[in-house]
């Protein structure tokens, strides 16, 4: 893909004005600009999933039946190979639980389009670590939230944790190397990075740390689990020290404000370098970021690249960052931080982030630039169980496999889908 900035308001698209704001020149005004294609592009294959963590970005659970079936999915992967895309980030839910996720694996590969996926690790078996060991573009991560049991399955559920070591030691058996672990940091697990990375470590793995962020399920966890002031200091002394085997991506340079930047980008990239599809194709500014107001378009109406390109919710995004946090001096690394955390939190988009770590807290987190806060918005898609409807119990119930002679069981569900119907 060719890193160009794409000066690319439609001209049907009001182009809002820019705050004028200090620039830092170099990579991050290009990016904020947005590229031709998304550097960072999520793909929620489904909203099914045999867990329910408590801090789910996109309150996953039970699938949607207006899912993009095997064949919108491979003309999608077309269109992304055909537009420069050359790695797709894969979760869901839990994207395993599709019949046709491997196909669909293989497909991208095919076309030259890089694949990472993201796990609960449940149907990482020794059978399947070998065959994704043996295609080389293909990485995968899987999800730990606690360097203990009781610590993860707190988060992710009884016996989750030791389903991602079985996975772990399937896939270090199977001779693959720098598989992701992928932690969500929180209040309960930020005294166990040590433990973590020597978790990594035994499996020839890569710790990947990822912020809280307060949407999904998330948005309700969220004041019980975010961060402590003291551990966002912990968790940056850490990633100073300690740091220099562990991606981040996005999602810590909101703590650049305690001094040094931490490596990696210190830019929101919404809409600009990252974007996310859902299930059902509709296309968001970010994965963190489900919600109408992120909301840019839907793949099956429109195509993938017309959105990335003209859509007006992107093109708002693809403004210079303003507002109050100009006047700070972290400015320059910090730059306000993340949307999504603002937006969930009833904070204004271009003001401060809730975990702003410069200067005194007020009760938001948000300390040294006043900020106006507002209603907090209320999540609008929710694809938890727990309801009465029929599909609450089983994330593939009523929905009709593509082709016969397949059988799917899920770890702890009291049911399985099997040759064209869901029976329980
Ligand atoms: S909204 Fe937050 S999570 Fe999404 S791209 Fe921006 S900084 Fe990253
Ligand atoms: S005031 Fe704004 S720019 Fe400064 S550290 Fe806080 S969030 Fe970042």
């Amino acid at each position: 893909m060719t890193l160009t900035a794409g000066h690319r308001p439609s001209s049907s698209t009001p182009t809002p004005t820019p705050t004028p704001t200090p620039t830092t020149g170099g990579l991050v005004d290009v990016l904020q600009e947005g590229l031709v294609a998304p550097i960072c592009l999520t793909w929620e294959l489904t909203y099914g999933c045999n867990l329910a963590c408590v801090h789910c970005l996109s309150s996953s659970g039970r699938r949607d039946p207006r899912e993009l079936d095997t064949a919108q999915c491979t003309a999608l992967i077309d269109e992304f190979a055909a537009m420069g895309v050359f790695y797709l980030n894969v979760g869901g839910g839990e994207p395993t639980i599709r019949p046709d996720f491997w196909r669909i694996v293989d497909h991208a590969l095919d076309r030259g389009v890089g694949m990472k996926f993201s796990t609960n690790g449940s149907r990482i078996d020794a059978t399947r670590a070998r065959w994704i060991v043996a295609r080389p573009y293909l990485d995968v991560q899987v999800s730990l939230d606690g360097a203990t049991a009781a610590v993860n399955d707190a988060v992710r559920g009884q016996g989750s944790y030791a389903t991602a070591i079985r996975a772990l030691e399937n896939l270090a058996e199977a001779g693959a190397r720098d598989v992701k672990i992928s932690v969500v940091c929180t209040r309960d697990n930020i005294g166990q990075l040590d433990d973590f990375a020597l978790i990594a470590q035994r499996y020839s793995a890569m710790l990947r740390l990822t912020r809280l962020r307060p949407s999904g399920r998330g948005a309700t966890s969220w004041h019980a689990l975010h961060p402590r002031p003291e551990q966002q200091r912990e968790l940056y002394d850490w990633l100073l020290r300690a740091g220099d085997r562990v991606l981040t991506g996005d999602s810590f340079f909101h703590l650049s404000g305690f001094g040094q930047p931490l490596p990696g980008l210190n830019l929101c990239g919404a809409g600009r370098v990252v974007c996310l599809v859902d299930p059902v194709g509709d296309v968001y500014a970010c994965p963190f970021a489900i919600h109408e107001h992120f909301l840019a378009g839907n793949v099956v109406a429109a195509g993938f690249a017309a959105i990335w390109r003209d859509s007006p919710t992107f093109t708002a995004l693809r403004v210079a960052d303003g507002g109050t946090c100009t006047a700070c001096p972290s400015f320059s690394t910090c730059r306000g931080g993340c949307r999504a955390a603002k937006f969930f939190t009833g904070l204004p988009e271009d003001g401060p982030d809730p975990e702003c770590v410069r200067a005194d807290r007020t009760p938001t987190g948000a300390g040294a630039v006043p900020v106006a806060i507002g209603p907090r918005p209320v999540p609008d898609k929710d694809h938890s169980r727990g309801s009465a409807r029929a599909c609450a119990d089983h994330p593939l119930a009523g929905w009709t496999p593509p082709t016969a002679g397949f059988e799917v069981a899920f770890p702890g569900a009291a049911a399985t889908t099997t040759g064209g119907a869901s029976r329980r």
